[in-house]
């Protein structure tokens, strides 16, 4: 792994990479461990930490209540900057209601898959349902289809997605390091899923450090085995350049 540097960025991806994935998105817990983390994280970068999510920004805030991060949600569909404004893709979210109903009943037709409505982008999970995935993902490509490129299926962890097209994870790190407390520093994004791969790339190009967490193929320079080994690489930064005052 790369050596610590107080000057550091942090983007986070958090199922998967910072939080242990559960049956489903709902049962996903937080500790106070983990809050306090990234409050104290927060406060030795200067305000530099970001969350970056296929998460609504609702669904986070729920999780890290009552903190309140800057993050992008729905992979870069919806994006809260480090002064608390937010951005908003130009898709409306109302195209996507006709089009997320169809995949809610076909859902509804399947036991064990589990439909999500996050407002600009819709999921459809099968962590309960493997034997499902090829039917999931050509119900949600059909169901796209009307939308033509306006929108883009994208595959992940036990689950596709429906989002609005030219919106990733690696626009919304891109769009924070143009900004302050971001801007300046060295980005250092940490992601375990194919799309947080759009996030390694920005960041490799920007000069920083991609981290994947867990196995598989990846453009990230550096890995970390599971979230229990990046909690305690984060923790080491902080017990390294959280302390002393800058
Ligand atoms: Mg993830």
């Amino acid at each position: 792994m790369p050596p610590f540097q107080r000057d550091w960025a942090f983007f986070l991806d958090l199922d998967g990479t910072l939080l242990d994935i559960a049956a489903t998105p709902e049962a996903v817990g937080i500790g106070l461990s983990e809050k306090n983390l990234l409050e104290r994280m927060r406060a030795a970068s200067g305000g530099a930490v970001a969350l970056v999510s296929g998460r609504s920004l609702t669904r986070i805030d729920e999780l890290f209540a009552p903190l309140v991060f800057a993050a992008a949600g729905q992979h870069g569909a919806e994006r809260r900057d480090a002064q608390g404004k937010r951005h908003r893709h130009r898709f409306p979210a109302s195209a996507l209601r006709p089009v997320a109903g169809g995949i809610r009943s076909f859902a509804s037709r399947h036991p064990g898959l589990v439909f999500e409505d996050k407002g600009a982008s819709v999921a459809l999970h099968y962590r309960l349902a493997p034997q499902l995935a090829a039917a999931a993902h050509e119900a949600v490509r059909e169901a796209a289809e009307p939308l033509g490129d306006q929108v883009e299926v994208q595959g992940g962890k036990m689950v596709v997605e429906l989002k609005p097209a030219g919106c990733d994870k690696g626009s919304a790190i891109e769009s924070f390091m143009q900004e302050p407390p971001f801007a300046g520093r060295v980005p250092v994004f940490l992601g375990d899923d194919v799309t947080d791969e759009y996030g390694f790339r920005v960041v490799n190009r920007l000069g920083g450090h991609s981290v994947k967490v867990g196995e598989g193929a990846s453009a990230a320079r550096w890995r970390l085995e599971n979230p229990a080994a990046a909690r305690a690489w984060l923790d080491a930064w902080l017990e390294k350049c959280g302390s002393a005052s800058t």
